[in-house]
């Protein structure tokens, strides 16, 4: 099993997708106009947070000016100007900005990631990417063993968690079925992860208050409610200190509404 720093390398380094890893190269030397000044990241961008985390978050894909540019997810677009002040509220992360990788920010027992690692066209991953990227994500559920919180933000985010728990053998007590504030057990072998459903926040959800503070606050609140009475909060002795674990017109795309 590779650890999460391991699974980072590798996403960086992954071309499974060419299509995606030419668009997210093209991305980044075109640029846009209030970022021409900036190196963008331009490749697969990989998690991002406390690999001993008990609550990981996964999001649809990369923006293609947001953590295309940056490099980590969540980073220098609208998104993650509505995320991290609420993760900061929530005491999962050490600043409520989120600038670029070299900005110091740092979660605490959480992570960070996404059904597809490469900014798509549209935002809009196909389903083969999606099952291209797919084996990534099982592989940080299983090197995160203390995993008792999986946060969707979107239904794109929220399904692949569904199959990525399945893959594990874990079986859901209840059907898991997208909608904002849905919450679901999956059960193996006497351990049990909570499965939590949001809207995406991005900037069309929040912008028409479909997403409004209050209704992504009371996600956190509730994600921080049941690792409360999980406890377990202490981190492994041997583990490194939280932080990024970053190692340095398609008719199949699925429609927009996915991600909501
Ligand atoms: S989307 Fe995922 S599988 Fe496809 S090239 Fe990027 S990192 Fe690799």
């Amino acid at each position: 099993m590779r650890d999460i720093a391991a699974i980072s390398a590798a996403v960086v380094r992954c071309r499974r997708c060419p299509e995606l890893r030419a668009y997210t190269a093209q991305v980044a030397r075109e640029k846009k106009r209030a970022h021409r000044d900036c190196s963008y990241w331009g490749k697969p961008v990989p998690g991002f947070g406390d690999s001993d985390a008990r609550l990981v978050l996964v999001g649809l894909a990369p923006g293609a000016h947001g953590s295309n540019r940056t490099g980590r997810p969540f980073t220098g677009d609208a998104s993650g100007d509505f995320l991290y002040p609420a993760l900061f509220r929530a005491g999962f992360a050490s600043a409520p900005v989120a600038r670029d990788r070299f900005d110091g920010l740092e979660l605490r027992d959480c992570f960070i990631t996404a059904a597809a690692r490469c900014a798509p066209p549209q935002n809009k991953p196909t389903p083969q990417e999606l099952r291209n990227c797919f084996s990534f994500l099982v592989e940080e559920f299983e090197a995160l063993e203390r995993l008792r919180v999986a946060v969707g933000l979107g239904a794109i985010g929220f399904n692949a968690i569904v199959r990525a728990l399945a893959q594990q053998g874990f079986a859901f007590v209840g059907k898991p079925v997208f909608a904002h504030g849905a919450a679901v057990d999956a059960v193996r072998d006497g351990r049990t992860v909570s499965l939590l459903a949001t809207y995406h926040p991005s900037r069309q959800n929040t912008n028409t208050g479909k997403l409004t503070v209050a209704m992504f606050d009371a996600i956190f609140t509730r994600a921080k409610e049941i690792l409360a009475r999980a406890g377990g909060a202490g981190r492994r002795s041997a583990d490194p200190a939280p932080g990024s674990a970053h190692p340095s017109s398609n008719p199949e795309r699925l429609d927009s509404s996915g991600t909501q």
